[in-house]
């Protein structure tokens, strides 16, 4: 609770598995909302479309672990063979100044701020269904048919998890675009006007 005391903005966590459409979706609030987008590091090598979806600064095992023992990381998770993590800076300056912090992060990513932050606003993302995921992951382009493989199956324990989780504030199905933002944007607002 103390943590969150301090800040003023709201932290909103777009939550969900691989390709269900966070980086698409947060791309439209940016536009819409006011809201801050962090850069997340991780231990993932870049891959072609890296810089068409999110951008991450890509460090080494090393340097991760570094910044890690220095406690730098606001969450950090092992997500399938690589580390991913929320620098603290400038996140919670941003929040600290009032403003809204926008991140996109897995489950145990997610579960950290519900701990350290409890007035973090969590949303979970689902795919409309397990076939629409699986061509999402493909259409992206962006990953190896074994990359993909990797991330379907992950995907189905993450949506399992957190049906079966109180976790999370919302759950929020995208299906059609637009319809989606539109839901996430109230809300946004129905959280920044005072409401849970
Ligand atoms: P994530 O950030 O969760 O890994 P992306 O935002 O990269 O997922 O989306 C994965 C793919 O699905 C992208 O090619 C994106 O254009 C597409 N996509 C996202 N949302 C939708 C939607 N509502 N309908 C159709 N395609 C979508
Ligand atoms: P990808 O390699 O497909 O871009 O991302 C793989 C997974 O890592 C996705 O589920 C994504 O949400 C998650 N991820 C990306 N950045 C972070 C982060 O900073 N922290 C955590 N916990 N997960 C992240």
């Amino acid at each position: 609770m103390a943590n969150q005391e301090k800040h003023s903005g709201l932290l909103i966590v777009l939550v969900g598995p691989s390709g269900v459409g966070k980086s698409t979706i947060s791309r439209r609030l940016e536009k819409q909302l006011d809201v801050c987008y962090t850069v997340s590091a991780t231990t993932r090598p870049k891959r072609p479309g890296d810089e068409v979806g999110k951008t991450y600064e890509h460090i080494s095992r090393e340097e991760f672990f570094r910044r890690l023992d220095r406690d730098e990381f606001l969450e950090y998770a092992q997500v399938y063979d690589e580390y991913y993590g929320t620098p603290k800076h400038p996140a919670l300056d941003y929040l600290a100044q009032g403003r809204n912090v926008l991140l996109e992060i897995d489950v145990q990513g997610a579960l950290q701020v519900r701990y350290q932050y409890p007035d973090a606003l969590l949303i979970f993302i689902l795919p409309p269904d397990e076939q629409t995921l699986r061509r999402r992951l493909m259409e992206r382009g962006r990953d190896s048919p074994a990359e993909i493989e990797k991330r379907f199956r992950a995907a189905r324990r993450e949506i399992q998890m957190a049906k079966g989780s109180r976790a999370f504030d919302y759950k929020v199905i995208n299906d059609d675009l637009d319809r989606a933002v539109d839901e996430i944007v109230k809300i946004i607002r129905h959280k920044r006007s005072g409401g849970i």
